[in-house]
């Protein structure tokens, strides 16, 4: 006698130490001989209430709870899961749901009176649920702003190689994918073409119809450039206020004329309307320089699709000009 109730002083110790709180069910009776009753008086239940509800704890389970703490008995009691545990919040008098846990067991299994003594322990996980909750929210947190930067980055290098008034390439990506292009067509042998293209007599164009019809016959040109190359190969570039470069990987100089030749006659083909009552035409002149043995840099094939424009505009402009065989 002395020894048991030994042993119930260093169980019940044990359980307060570790804040649990013991209840025991008669599975085969539905009696509760032993009830969790710390529990209910730490969410604020007198004695008569709590009573109520140690019998049928189901009537203060969260809602979104209910059903996955009556599956973990439900399998439990069928031999599916050796132990029961689940997670659940109760409802405390004052109203505010506190996250409990509780593991249990069906003890005897194998005796004369299989699976009648449900035996288990509650206890408080508010805090652990909490700090979870709070981990989980920052780390949403965490991957929204990610993703913010992620798309901000993508932004600012759009803005940092296009030009705003076209959408085309800019002179930095121009020369990004030049020095890429040269030293891939260097490496593997192979052709490499680039021309600058300049609207001619441009300044007439502003001066009679002021700087935003210039603007809009501007963005025509490199909307007609962007047409006529080959998508995600070519390049076209807005490399001054009127003009524009095109890079042209694995082509030789042949079909960099024959792109050269089809831009200047679709140009001076176009009637552009910019909404006011005149169409507006207008002509370029490109200059071509393509790859050769004693290129050295990507400039250097800048500099001499820049002498090949100049050609061209000293030849009486609307025609096409290259660094090796003068004016076409
Ligand atoms: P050329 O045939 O020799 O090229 O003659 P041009 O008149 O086209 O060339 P010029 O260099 O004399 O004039 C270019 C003009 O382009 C002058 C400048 O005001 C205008 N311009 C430069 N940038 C822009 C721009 O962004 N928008 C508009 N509308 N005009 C611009
Ligand atoms: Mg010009
Ligand atoms: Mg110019």
């Amino acid at each position: 006698m002395i020894e048991r109730d030994d042993n119930k002083e260093r169980l019940e110790l044990a359980l307060e130490a570790a804040g649990l709180d013991l209840w025991e069910n008669d599975l085969v009776t539905g009696e509760v001989p032993c009830k969790a009753t710390k529990v209910f008086a730490e969410l604020g239940y007198n004695t008569n209430e709590s009573a109520a509800f140690v019998d049928d704890i189901f009537l203060i389970i969260h809602p979104d709870d209910l059903l996955h703490v009556q599956q973990a008995v439900a399998n439990h009691l069928s031999g599916k899961s050796d132990q029961y545990r689940s997670e659940f919040r109760l409802r405390s008098k004052s109203g505010e749901w506190i996250w409990y846990a509780n593991y249990g067991r069906i003890m005897d299994r194998d005796s004369q009176h299989p699976g009648k003594r449900f035996i288990g322990v509650t206890f408080n996980i508010h805090d652990r649920k909490r700090r979870e909750d709070m981990l989980e929210s920052m780390n949403r947190q965490l991957a929204e702003q990610n993703a913010l930067l992620e798309n901000m980055n993508t932004l600012l290098q759009t803005l940092a190689t296009t030009d705003s008034l076209t959408g085309v390439a800019n002179r930095r990506k121009l020369v990004e994918e030049g020095n890429n292009e040269f030293l891939r067509a260097q490496r593997f042998g192979q052709p490499l073409s680039l021309l600058f293209l300049d609207i001619d007599n441009f300044k007439l164009v502003n001066d009679s119809w002021g700087h935003p019809v210039g603007d809009q016959v501007i963005c025509t040109i490199a909307r007609t450039c962007s047409q006529a190359v080959r998508a995600n190969l070519d390049t076209v570039a807005r490399i001054g206020g009127e003009e524009f470069a095109i890079l042209l990987p694995q082509t030789a100089f042949d079909s960099a004329m024959e792109l050269a030749q089809r831009l200047c006659s679709v140009v001076a083909g176009l009637q552009i309307n910019t909404g006011i009552p005149d169409l507006i035409k207008c002509t370029v002149s490109i200059g071509i320089a393509s790859l050769a043995p004693g290129s050295s840099s990507f400039e250097q094939l800048m500099m001499e699709a820049d002498k090949a424009l100049y050609q061209a505009k000293e030849s009486g402009r609307n025609c096409i000009s290259c660094s090796c065989q003068g004016p076409a």
